[in-house]
C-alpha cells in the first residue's frame, strides 16, 4: 500500500513550467540553509550500522540532476537520518529522493518501507520560494530559508506513515490527518529561534496550494484534507502549542477566533496521543531542540 503525501497538484502544468526554469546559485543558497537548520539539531551520526538505508536515485529527467548532485553532495538525506537513527524498527527503512515521472509528490510504501520524496516535490517548493507573498516576507522568509518548513514537513509526514506502520501504531481518525499532526507537533518542538519560521512557511506554502483547490464533487473524496485545512490544521496547532509565539495569528486574522478557542485543546490531545502512542517507539531517536 502505497501513502502519499498528497500533493494537490499531481501532474500539472507548475510542474512543465518550473522544469522549464534555470535553477542557479539559487539552489545552493537553499540548499546551504537547509542543511544548516537540519544540522542545528545536531552532526551526522558517526557511520555505523543503520537500520535505516537513504538512497538517492539517478534521475530520469536532465532537469533534476543539480537538484540529485547537491543533495547528494551535501548530504541531505544521512544528516535526516543522523536524527532517526536510534529508531528501533523490526526491519530496514528507505529513504530516498528519486524521479517520480513527473508527479508532484512524496510517499511511503509499505511493501518494501520506504518513503520517497520526489524530485518534482523538492523543485515544486524551491519554486515556491521565488515568490514569497508579502506575509511570509513579514515573517522573515526569504527564497534562501524558505525551503526548510515544507521539506521538513513532508519528510516528517512521511516519517509518521513509516512508524504507524512500522509500529503498529493504532490510528484513530484519517492517517493522512495523523501524519500531518505527528509532522506539526515535531516541528513545534524545535527551538524558539526556528519555530515561527518554519511554521510560517509551511502555512505559506498551503495558502498557495488553496489557489488549486478543487472545483469537482469527487475532489472532495481525496483521503487528504484540502490545502486550506492542513493550513487552519496547522495554525491552530501551532496557536494550540504557544499563544506568547503565535498569539497574533489570530490578531491578524489568519486563524478565526472560533476556531482558535479550540486550539489548545486540539494541541493537547495530539500531545496525548503522540505522548502515548508515538514516543515510546522513538527512544533511542535523539531528543527535539525543546
Ligand atoms: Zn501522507
Amino acid at each position: 500500500m502505497r501513502q502519499d503525501y498528497g500533493g494537490t497538484l499531481g501532474v500539472c502544468t507548475i510542474v512543465a513550467k518550473m522544469l522549464s526554469m534555470p535553477l542557479g546559485p539559487f539552489q545552493f543558497c537553499f540548499w546551504a540553509f537547509l542543511i544548516a537548520m537540519i544540522s542545528l539539531a545536531g552532526n551526522p551520526a558517526v557511520a555505523r550500522q543503520s537500520n535505516v538505508q537513504v538512497v538517492y536515485a539517478a534521475p530520469r529527467n536532465p532537469a533534476h540532476e543539480p537538484l540529485y548532485r547537491t543533495l547528494r553532495e551535501k548530504r541531505v538525506l544521512e544528516r535526516v537520518r543522523s536524527r532517526i537513527d536510534g529508531l528501533r524498527l523490526p526491519r530496514v527503512l528507505t529513504m530516498t529522493v528519486a524521479g517520480c515521472d513527473g508527479e508532484v509528490d512524496a510517499s511511503y510504501e509499505t511493501s518494501n518501507a520506504t518513503v520517497t520524496i520526489c524530485y518534482e516535490y523538492l523543485a515544486y517548493i524551491q519554486e515556491l520560494g521565488r515568490s514569497i507573498p508579502p506575509a511570509g516576507v513579514a515573517e522573515g522568509l526569504t527564497p534562501a530559508n524558505y525551503i526548510v518548513g515544507p521539506f521538513l514537513e513532508v519528510v516528517l509526514h512521511e516519517l509518521a506513515h513509516a512508524i504507524f506502520d512500522l509500529k503498529k501504531v493504532p490510528i484513530l481518525g484519517r492517517e493522512e490527518d495523523a501524519a500531518d499532526q505527528v509532522a506539526a507537533y515535531t516541528l513545534l518542538r524545535l527551538g524558539k529561534d526556528e519555530v515561527r519560521r518554519v511554521i510560517a512557511s509551511i502555512a505559506v506554502m498551503y495558502a498557495s496550494e488553496v489557489k488549486e483547490a478543487p472545483t469537482e464533487l469527487k475532489d472532495f473524496a481525496n483521503e487528504h484534507s484540502l490545502p486550506a485545512q492542513r493550513f487552519y490544521n496547522l495554525l491552530c496547532m501551532a496557536y494550540g502549542s504557544d499563544r506568547q509565539t503565535f498569539g497574533d495569528f489570530v490578531e491578524k486574522g489568519y486563524l478565526p477566533a472560533e476556531r482558535a478557542e479550540l486550539c489548545e485543546e486540539e494541541y493537547r490531545q495530539v500531545k496525548f496521543a503522540f505522548e502515548r502512542l508515538v514516543a515510546p517507539h522513538l527512544k533511542g531517536a535523539k531528543a527535539p531542540n525543546r
